[in-house]
């Protein structure tokens, strides 16, 4: 199954600093390429007519879903070529149009205003395989300085918490306890955790992270051991907040933890289970009693 049927070559060797636009149909894509590092504007907003001309006013990469977008795309593209202060130009050709074909240097035409560049993905086969194409295509690198330093909702930057007191409010307490370091997005004031300098520190943090690394270009990494370095203690604080299926698959990854794991999902381990969750837990139950003792007395 090939998922990308259109690519732009000019692409070739401008992978680092590639920016992405797309429209809100694909926020799953957006949300990994944030999650990577990378710049990618994705707006309820924006209708597929803003998408295209603010990838070519801010030179950003299209990523769509659409091939009838493309013929549209080509065209203006066409039009920046034309436009475009040119050197020598022979005629070789004509095309099917009936418009000139020329030999010449590829004119300049980068930049703002100039050639739009564009991946379009075939959104009927698996996401993996949609997000695995745009990822060799946009030549997106596995870069641990990057990752996680921008917000998945807002697309921007997210900056260190200088003091982890300001952000109490806004995590629950056992995460406030279990973590030195903190990250908050500017925008929507959401906290992020579980990555130091490239560092992770939370379980959950890894499986993502594992699951962004299987597209991207390998990269030497220590984090597994890390894991396994954790105290117990940390260790059962992050296993607490998986379910049965994730312990199960987490046995699987790292048999050495089989034991613990087991004990863990047994309720044998000292299960960390803050009051707050209890709390929630508790009401739960409460609402649903509740709910069944009104279905049982309900209109006769
Ligand atoms: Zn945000």
């Amino acid at each position: 199954t090939v998922s990308v049927l259109y690519w732009h070559p000019a692409m070739v060797g401008r992978e680092h600093d590639v920016r992405f636009i797309m429209d809100f149909s694909l926020y799953r894509i957006a949300k990994q390429l944030r999650l990577l590092g990378y710049d990618a504007e994705c707006s309820r907003e924006n209708t597929q007519e803003m998408v295209v001309r603010k990838a070519r006013a801010d030179g950003r990469t299209l990523i769509t879903a659409s091939p009838s977008q493309v013929p549209h795309i080509e065209k203006l593209n066409k039009a920046v070529r034309e436009e475009a202060p040119p050197p020598q130009r022979t005629i070789i050709g004509y095309n099917s149009d009936g418009e000139s074909e020329y030999a010449d240097s590829e004119p300049d035409t980068d930049g703002p205003g100039g050639v739009i560049n564009y991946i379009v993905i075939n959104t009927n086969v698996k996401f993996d395989d949609q997000f695995r194409q745009v990822v060799q295509l946009g030549g997106i690198r596995w870069m641990p300085h990057r990752v996680f330093s921008r917000c998945v909702l807002c697309n921007i930057l997210i900056s260190d918490v200088p003091d982890k007191e300001s952000i109490r409010d806004l995590v629950s307490p056992a995460v406030f306890d279990a973590y030195a370091h903190f990250y908050q997005c500017r925008g929507c004031l959401k906290v992020y955790w579980g990555m130091d300098s490239g560092v992770v520190v939370n379980f959950k943090a890894l499986r993502t992270i594992e699951n962004l690394k299987r597209f991207c270009i390998p990269a030497s990494s220590d984090v597994s051991r890390h894991l396994l370095s954790l105290p117990r203690t940390i260790k059962v604080a992050i296993f607490s907040f998986l379910t049965v299926e994730e312990l199960r698959t987490v046995g699987r990854a790292y048999t050495m933890l089989s034991g613990l794991l087991t004990a863990i999902e047994r309720g044998e381990a000292t299960k960390f289970v803050p009051d707050w969750k209890k709390a929630k837990m508790e009401e739960r139950r409460a609402a649903r009693l509740k709910a069944a003792a009104a279905g049982a007395a309900g209109p006769t």
